[in-house]
């Protein structure tokens, strides 16, 4: 075997894109739009582009190779590309990519004393350590996953994320659709816009077959989230997803005492801390891991953490343009205990034209890409995209 040339970090840059988006992946009521192009959702009171927006970090090695990192640039995503350029890139100029695991505790450790502990700080460290694993894989001519310890499965059980529908016969009519091509699981998201509980009902008597979940969005006190659970306990459902607020630590352990449903959540963590808060008091028995937040490294100590409690790894996927989703799908093929992966198959399908990639979802599977680094790479197209 040939040995490894050694390599250093030269650039560190973080590139804003946009797409404009035709159709809404938006649940409930359709809010307007305001003049930074953002609507707030009625429901969960949560920001959202009304376009598809993402940050694509590339790092630049002196040998020439490039590796590739994204986090979320949904909302303020300006922000990380000043991080990368103020804080980031001159720290790491002449690093080891090796080095990866290194390289995110020396960041953390930046800005811990200043509570710098989570939001974008964070997001920028995990698209740098995407991009680093990429570049580790690159330079020893490897699949991710073989480096993260090997591969448990090379395809992964997706479930459906977006029930199309403008009412509940026609949502049915969707999953109906969905099954037909082999999907086997779907996630209800609550809303005040339509009767959930009754949908849960109706796909359970329409496909009896199908693993049922549903999002609950933080916005409950334990005792309503409680009185839910009740309601759809007699519908087989696989877990409940983020019943209390996210700040609720006891109100989310009433919640996993109170209820005869595996509760579920995740996709805000950014660090193994936010896992090591739910994962002792025993309330959740899922965890959700976003690698668009967490990153490769953070994203592998939350399954290890989630082992010793067991409990499963079942990863959140949202609108990234398809770099993260990669690496959720890398780490996602070398953890153990990992039944689920969440597909937003309103947004993914949409945007992996725009790169070289071995990763699909059909039929029900994620397949994981088996080239080196995390198997994707950007094309001429994805350019154009790129805000000035
Ligand atoms: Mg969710």
């Amino acid at each position: 075997m040939p040995s490894v040339q050694a390599d250093a970090i030269r650039t560190v840059e973080a590139i804003y894109l946009r797409i404009p988006r035709a159709q809404s992946p938006h649940m409930g009521r359709q809010p307007p739009v305001n003049e930074r192009g953002y609507i707030v959702d009625d429901d969960n009171g949560t920001i959202y582009p009304a376009d598809d927006r993402t940050v694509i970090l590339r790092i630049t090695t002196e040998g020439g190779r490039v590796g590739w990192g994204e986090t979320y640039g949904i909302a303020a995503g300006t922000v990380v590309g000043e991080l990368v350029k103020d804080l980031i890139q001159p720290v790491l100029r002449g690093r080891d990519p090796l080095d990866v695991q290194v390289i995110w505790q020396s960041l953390y450790n930046m800005m811990r004393v200043r509570g710098y502990t989570s939001g974008f700080w964070l997001d920028a460290l995990a698209a740098v350590d995407i991009a680093l694993w990429d570049l580790c894989g690159k330079i020893l001519g490897r699949p991710v996953h073989k480096l993260l310890g090997g591969q448990q499965r090379d395809r992964i059980p997706a479930y459906i994320t977006n029930i199309a529908g403008s009412d509940n016969a026609a949502r049915l009519d969707s999953v109906r659709a969905l099954y037909d091509k082999g999907f086997r699981a779907f996630k209800v998201h609550a809303a005040t816009s339509f009767d959930y509980v009754a949908l849960l009902r109706d796909l359970r008597a329409n496909f009896p077959d199908i693993t049922l979940m549903l999002d609950l969005h933080w916005v409950h006190t334990s005792a309503e989230a409680l009185s839910i659970i009740r309601k759809i306990e007699p519908y087989d459902i696989a877990f409940v997803e983020a019943p209390c607020r996210y700040e609720d630590l006891d109100g989310l352990a009433r919640v996993a005492q109170g209820s005869s449903i595996p509760i579920a959540g995740g996709e805000e963590w950014r660090t193994v801390h936010d896992a090591h808060l739910r994962l002792k008091s025993g309330a959740l028995t899922i965890i959700q891991p976003e690698m668009g937040r967490c990153g490769i490294t953070q994203f592998m100590r939350m399954a290890a953490l989630a082992d010793v409690h067991h409990a499963r790894t079942m990863p959140h996927a949202t609108i990234g343009f398809g770099i993260f989703m990669a690496a959720s799908l890398q780490a996602s093929a070398a953890i153990h205990d990992l039944p689920w992966h969440e597909f937003q198959n309103s947004v993914l399908p949409r945007h992996l034209p725009l790169f070289e990639t071995a990763m699909k979802c059909e039929a029900g599977f994620y397949h994981v890409p088996d080239a080196p680094g995390l198997g994707i790479e950007p094309r001429e197209e994805l350019w154009r995209h790129v805000v000035a």
